[in-house]
């Protein structure tokens, strides 16, 4: 039993480190999985985070997630920057393979491996993110005081955007690609009712404008074809996540959308020493914070599972 690990992380974000650090002080020597060519996570994509507890003045997000690391790997966690592409999670001897092949084993696993917020596609998406381009209302719209702002989508989360955005906005315009909107009837009349938001339907967007910063958008009427102008200075893309749940299929619950089931308050999912934390197991709030929170509860589920085994 040497070669067995009291306890393997996959995932590197804020949940994931944050499972690490507890894991790592209960001297749990755990190893973490970092991710190949994101490791740090979503926040490593981004600017200025202002909303993170204890950084008055607000923090890189590269810079929060360097100091993230660096606090799990004092305390002995061992991070490997490298993908997990396949795992056996069902006996009391849980495998994780890496890319090369190699097999790790522990006798529990933390999974924090994050969501992908949809893209839609376009040359500038990425380049423009964190400079007018944003997937986080909640996290950015402090930023876009006065601006005129489109928000992409026709569902709930488009509408909570979009209500949210217009507190702070000049104007709010919804670009949907369709006649009428997948959102909840309270969340239409939330928008409808907004007299800064107005609607622009059948409409994609065609090109993402700016060259340092967002300078507009060129939409494309789905249905005529018709190019039209749209000068705004945020973009708000609300078009979905995909929990990153490939991975655990047929071991994992999984719930409609993809998103790993957890017993909630705790981080427990339906195999004995399998714990799910951050992003991967919340649709509702997404936030480093609620990610690194859960990644603390995992952490303990995980250290008391053990525990128990002694
Ligand atoms: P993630 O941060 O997504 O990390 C998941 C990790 O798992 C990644 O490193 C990935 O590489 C790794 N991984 C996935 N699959 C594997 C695998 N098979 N093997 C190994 N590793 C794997 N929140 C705020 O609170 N404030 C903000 O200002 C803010 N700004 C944001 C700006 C942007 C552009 C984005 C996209 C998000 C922002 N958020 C913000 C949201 C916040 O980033 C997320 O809620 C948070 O990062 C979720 O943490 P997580 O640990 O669950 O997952």
């Amino acid at each position: 039993m040497s070669d067995v690990r009291n306890v393997i992380i996959i995932g590197s974000g804020p949940a994931g480190y944050t499972a690490a650090l507890y894991t790592a002080r209960a001297s749990l020597k755990p190893l973490v999985f970092e991710g190949a060519v994101t490791a740090g996570g979503a926040l490593m994509n981004t600017t200025e985070v202002e909303n993170f507890p204890g950084f008055r003045d607000g923090i890189m997000g590269p810079e929060l997630m360097d100091n993230m690391r660096a606090q799990a790997e004092r305390f002995g966690a061992e991070l490997i920057p490298d993908d997990v592409v396949s795992v056996d999670l069902a006996g009391e001897i849980k495998t994780v393979t890496d890319t090369a092949g190699t097999v790790h084993k522990a006798k529990a696993v933390i999974v924090t491996t994050g969501s992908q917020h949809r893209k839609l596609g376009l040359p500038n998406e990425d380049a423009l993110s964190g400079r007018g381009v944003s997937w986080c209302a909640t996290c950015d719209g402090f930023f876009f005081k006065d601006h005129d702002i489109a928000v992409i989508g026709g569902g709930d989360t488009a509408m909570e955007e979009a209500t949210f955005l217009s507190r702070f906005a000049k104007s709010v315009t919804i670009v949907h690609r369709r006649d009428s909107l997948r959102a909840s009837k309270a969340m239409q009349e939330r928008a409808f009712n907004d007299p800064k938001i107005k609607f622009v339907w059948d409409s994609e967007v065609a090109e993402i404008q700016g060259d340092q910063k967002l300078s507009g958008l060129k939409l494309r009427n789905v249905k005529t074809g018709e190019l039209s102008e749209l000068p705004v200075t945020g973009l708000f893309i609300a078009i979905g996540h995909d929990p990153r749940t490939e991975l655990f299929k047929g071991q994992l619950d999984l719930d409609d959308e993809g998103y790993l089931k957890v017993a909630s308050p705790s981080t427990q999912t339906n195999l004995t020493g399998v714990f799910g934390a951050g992003d991967v197991v919340d649709h509702t709030y997404r936030q480093a914070i609620t990610a690194a929170g859960t990644g603390c509860s995992a952490a303990l589920d995980a250290e008391r599972f053990l525990a128990a085994l002694a």
